[in-house]
């Protein structure tokens, strides 16, 4: 099976419009960007995990042909306002060739996304399937078990997946997919030792005040150490919100200030905020290292794709 990470970006993706920030202007100067954050499985079924604003050019990029199955994490517009863009997959086909495409979503998310998109379901372009965190589904040969996730009032209907598939070799493979959120509530006993975790990283350290309810790679440490994913973890949904040291855009109101930044353990000054791609898998592995942490975390970035 194929894992793509077709955009690892936060709400507004990476370098952020109007942002003049160091880590945006370093994100341009070095061609990189970070669309919003979905993953593609492509076994003989293909998965889409979320379906934000740039799923048209995320799914052109790899030339995808078909979907079996979107599964939706929450009701917030960067994780699903793109199913509108599925229609291209009704309309190039022969007539009366099309299956409408399964969107798997909670009821909570499905109050608000069916608002927008009834008319997805009229005409056949997608067919709402409910899933209720902790009941097992099969989209083909994916088992996925949708998990509760706390991402604040404002997504009462956020759900991370387990999806349970056959690797390369025809192992059991699985996968834990978090998408934004703070807290695993009642944590089930399926979540804990997977092969792949991936795992929100917003800030590089936690904020005093959370009010969006994401997760930083200071918290995100917990998490990892409590599921202890047995291959490989990966960081997604990046954001641009720590502050730099003297970058005068630390005035913006989206620039969180540190409740108590990540230190090496001789003390010091805080880990430098990293600014691009290479300086955040360096600050990671130095983290890790530091703190002897077992588990290899990969920061993730955009069409990075695996073999699993
Ligand atoms: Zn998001
Ligand atoms: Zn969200």
């Amino acid at each position: 099976m194929d894992m793509t990470f077709l955009g690892t970006g936060g709400a507004w993706g990476l370098p952020e419009l109007n942002c003049n920030c160091l880590i945006c202007r370093e994100m341009r100067r070095k061609g990189e960007k970070r669309d919003r954050t979905s993953l593609l499985l492509k076994d003989e079924t293909t998965l889409l995990v979320d379906c934000g604003p740039d799923a048209r050019t995320q799914l052109s990029r790899h030339s995808i042909d078909a979907i079996d199955g979107v599964l939706i994490t929450h009701e917030h517009t960067d994780h699903y306002i793109g199913l509108d863009e599925l229609f291209a997959y009704k309309r190039n086909l022969p007539r009366g060739s099309f299956r409408p495409i399964p969107v798997y979503l909670t009821a909570k998310s499905q109050e608000v996304i069916r608002k927008r998109f009834d008319y997805l379901e009229e005409m056949e372009v997608i067919r709402v399937c409910a899933i209720e965190p902790g009941r097992w589904f099969g989209v083909n040969e994916f088992e996925v078990l949708p998990f509760d996730t706390y991402h604040g009032p404002f997504a009462q209907g956020s759900v991370g997946f387990l999806v349970a598939a056959r690797g390369l070799s025809g192992e059991a493979v699985r996968i834990v997919y978090t998408s934004d959120f703070s807290d695993i509530p009642n944590p089930s006993a399926d979540l804990l030792e997977p092969d792949y975790l991936i795992i929100q990283s917003f800030w590089l350290n936690e904020p005093v005040h959370n009010r969006p309810h994401h997760m930083s790679f200071q918290r995100a440490i917990h998490f990892i150490e409590r599921l202890r994913p047995k291959k490989e973890t990966f960081l997604v949904h990046i954001g641009d919100a720590d502050r730099v040291a003297n970058d005068p855009a630390n005035r913006q109101l989206k620039k969180y200030e540190p409740k108590d930044p990540m230190r090496p353990p001789s003390g010091g000054d805080p880990y430098p905020i990293p600014l691009n791609q290479a300086q955040w898998q360096e600050t990671v592995n130095l983290i890790i290292s530091d703190r002897q942490i077992p588990y290899p975390i990969t920061v993730a970035y955009d069409d990075l794709s695996i073999q699993i």
